[in-house]
């Protein structure tokens, strides 16, 4: 037996309001597609809605309540719809021109012809129109419609070598905490903030100059004609955002870098994606422009990079430690440390690692320096146990990339063994937004360290987004609460209670609490109600250079042999 050619039913809209041409036309079409009827415009509309996936719509022009023009004209300006070729059904030569100038793909002449050369031409429109949908699929991204990144740069650098008239700004747009919006509603709520970002976009390019492109998950690239207010135009994206959302709080940020004459695009959408990244986590801007501050801040960034390597060979890292303070105790009593780097650059003086740490884990450097960190902390925690017979327990930072990385464990594992360490005596931070991002594996990696005995900590504690559904899954030993949350702590009462929650959260959870950035006495005294906790901070101590470190060692242990709450 022969087998069925398996064929989805291709579907025609017919739209004329004379029932005769509706009539003629059905016959014509029946017999090779599915046929569906509107008698006016607007009816017309509300099925191309309903059917994105029509193959072909022939157009009457002139109809009551809708005209065959103005229906060209909102197609054409309608991204999804656009996508519908259109043949016009006309018996007016001077209408052609003007319909094929709103986007017909071809037209018809009334009375009809003979049937044959109306069913061609209804054929190959649609194979035309299939075909190129072909092509797009591969040049775009199948969610939005919009370029993928390599024809992106492709066009944009062909409309720069081409269209030198034509003056484009960069425009770099981005969804604020993505990941944990689609670990909060899910990939498929994701999907759809981002195809209604595309398709707003697409809007707003319809009919001007100009390309977009998504990449990376969240990032829109825009090349289009400088716009009179970028601020209006990251508002329209907004808005097209909220009305999807409205009760999800996602918030879009935007970077610009205005044309300027001898820039490649490449070049451009760099600058206006280090501009967006400036927007990130800024709730009081969203908006930023690229310019000279920044473009010396660029400048400097690739010079750290560049430096780094040679850095650490050159022993300019140096390992500070910030003493930690249980505050039962009375007084409150040395209890551990966090390593902090820092970078004594030769012309720049002492970079601090928030100027650099950033940079570097982006490109595989941080392994670098959490490597050398990693090895001092460890051999400083031994000088210690050796020379005061203690065990002061040292934080060491992983960065989210050390997570990726299978060596890890070994690594860690090795470090102990190394310096004769115990497991408890190197505790070890994770941010909270690091927590957040990773998969389940990583996860995983997370909780045999946990099983080894190692300690570990949670660290910016409350910027992270988890929720408690979350919190439940996540390895964790230690809340560290981030000091912005103790910052105003004495005078705001909601800060009060929200430091409150967090102490029964942690209990509920079993972990302690280290609270950070403590620097006044007032910010003191109202955790010590809490009576439990450890606290870090400037109030106590800045970071210390390991011999200063000593220093006040040796202060705490004089301090306890003469008794608490004496003063040394
Ligand atoms: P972090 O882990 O949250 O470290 C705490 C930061 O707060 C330190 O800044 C510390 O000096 C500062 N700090 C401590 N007490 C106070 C206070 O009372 N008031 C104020 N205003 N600040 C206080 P630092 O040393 O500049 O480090 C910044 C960030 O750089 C760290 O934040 C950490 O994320 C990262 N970092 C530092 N060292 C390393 C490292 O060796 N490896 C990795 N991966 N990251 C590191
Ligand atoms: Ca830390
Ligand atoms: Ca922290």
């Amino acid at each position: 037996m022969i087998q069925e050619k398996i064929q989805i039913p291709r579907r025609v809209l017919v739209v004329d309001d004379q029932e005769l041409n509706r009539d003629i036309l059905g016959a014509i079409l029946e017999d090779d597609y599915e046929v569906l009827y509107a008698e006016n415009g607007r009816e017309a509309l509300e099925i191309m809605r309903a059917n994105d996936d029509l193959s072909l719509v022939l157009l009457d022009l002139q109809m009551p309540v809708m005209t065959g023009f103005e229906v060209l004209e909102i197609v054409r300006d309608d991204p999804v719809l656009q996508r519908i070729p259109i043949i016009v059904l006309t018996a007016d030569k001077s209408a052609e021109l003007q319909s094929l100038k709103l986007g017909a793909a071809d037209f018809i002449t009334k009375p009809f012809d003979i049937a044959e050369v109306v069913l061609v031409r209804v054929g190959r429109i649609i194979e035309l129109s299939q075909g190129r949908q072909l092509i797009s699929a591969a040049e775009r991204d199948p969610l939005t419609s919009l370029y993928n990144r390599d024809f992106f740069y492709e066009y944009a650098t062909r409309l720069y070598q081409h269209h030198t008239e034509m003056h484009l700004d960069a425009v770099v747009m981005n969804i604020e905490q993505f990941h944990s919006v689609n670990a909060f509603h899910g990939r498929a709520f994701g999907d759809e903030v981002l195809r209604m970002i595309g398709r707003e976009i697409r809007a707003f390019l319809a009919g001007k100059e100009g390309i977009a492109g998504r990449y990376a998950g969240d990032t829109f690239d825009i090349y289009c004609l400088p716009q009179p207010d970028y601020r209006a135009l990251l508002n329209r994206f907004q808005a097209a955002v909220n009305r999807i959302s409205p009760n999800v709080n996602i918030r879009l940020r935007m970077g610009v870098r205005p044309y300027e004459a001898g820039v490649e695009p490449n070049l451009l959408f760099d600058c206006a994606k280090a501009a967006c990244n400036r927007a990130r986590g800024n709730f009081q801007n969203s908006l930023v422009f690229y310019d000279e501050k920044m473009h010396q801040r660029e400048l400097l960034n690739l010079r750290l990079i560049n430096d780094l390597r040679r850095a650490a060979k050159e022993r300019q890292l140096v390992v500070f430690y910030q003493p930690l303070y249980s505050i039962n105790a009375d007084p409150p009593q040395l209890a551990g440390a966090e390593a902090l780097v820092r970078w004594m650059h030769p012309e720049l003086g002492m970079v601090s690692p928030g100027a650099f740490i950033p940079l570097l884990e982006g490109n595989g450097l941080i392994r670098f320096v959490d490597s050398f960190v990693w090895a001092e902390a460890a051999k400083q925690v031994a000088a210690w146990k050796k020379q005061y017979g203690i065990s002061l327990p040292v934080s060491v930072n992983l960065s989210r990339a050390e997570l990726l990385d299978p060596s890890l464990i070994d690594r860690l594992i090795n470090l102990i063994r190394e310096n004769g360490l115990d497991f408890q005596d190197y505790k070890l931070e994770v941010t909270e937004s690091a927590f957040a991002e990773n998969t389940e594996e990583m996860l995983d990696v997370v909780r045999h360290l946990q099983d080894l005995g190692f300690v570990i900590e949670m660290d910016d504690f409350g910027t992270g987004y988890s929720t408690l559904n979350m919190l439940s899954d996540m390895p964790f030993d230690v809340l560290k609460l981030d000091m912005k949350f103790i910052r105003n702590i004495e005078h705001n009462e909601k800060d009060q209670r929200l430091v409150n929650l967090v102490f029964d959260i942690a209990k509920t959870f079993g972990a302690a609490v280290v609270v950070e950035g403590v620097e006044t006495d007032g910010q003191l005294e109202f955790l010590k109600q809490q009576k439990y906790g450890l606290v870090q901070g400037f109030y106590f101590s800045r970071p210390l250079p390991p011999e200063d470190f000593r220093a006040l060692i040796e202060k705490e242990i004089s301090i306890d042999r003469s008794g608490a709450g004496t003063e040394a």
